[in-house]
């Protein structure tokens, strides 16, 4: 628990919220300010501020909750898709330093878009270059 992460304090129940799912490591509640009717957020219990500082087996619970609550959020509000997706990171336009994965409800003509909508435009990489981001990637992990 960090006592100035609002997060935490949901958590704790210091803050009210409406929950709609908890177990040991995991907790969801419907977002204040929803982009659509059902909006929620999957967190873990534990402070950890991006995917990045998540220990493998919290994040394979958030994983584990955010699967199982897919289907009952879409059905709860009778949407026909949803997307889920995490801010990971400030410039990413993560506000709460807490993780927490989304899923908004998405309905015919909401107005709202792809993940591909969120970028104006697409960088042109070569194929030499796309061939190293890969082998970068897989040294680093
Ligand atoms: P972020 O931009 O960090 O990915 O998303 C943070 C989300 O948390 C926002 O959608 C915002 O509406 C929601 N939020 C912020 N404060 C509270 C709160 O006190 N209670 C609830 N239920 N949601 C919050
Ligand atoms: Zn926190």
């Amino acid at each position: 628990m960090t006592d100035d992460c609002i997060f935490c304090q949901i958590v704790a129940g210091d803050i009210p919220s409406r929950t709609v799912y908890e177990d040991e490591t995991v907790f969801a509640f419907l977002d204040v300010n929803p982009l659509a009717p059902g909006h929620t957020l999957v967190i873990p219990k534990e402070h950890h501020e991006r995917l990045n500082d998540t220990p493998a087996d919290v994040a394979t619970d958030v994983y584990a909750a955010l699967h199982e609550l897919v289907p009952s959020v879409e059905a709860a509000v009778d949407a026909p898709a949803s997307t889920v997706a995490f801010n990971n990171g400030e410039v990413a336009g993560q506000e709460v330093p807490h993780v927490h994965g989304h899923i908004v409800p998405r309905f015919e003509g909401d107005g709202g878009g792809p993940i591909h909508s969120l970028f104006g435009s697409q960088p042109d990489l070569a194929d030499d270059e796309l061939d190293r981001i890969a082998a970068d990637i897989e040294a680093e992990r």
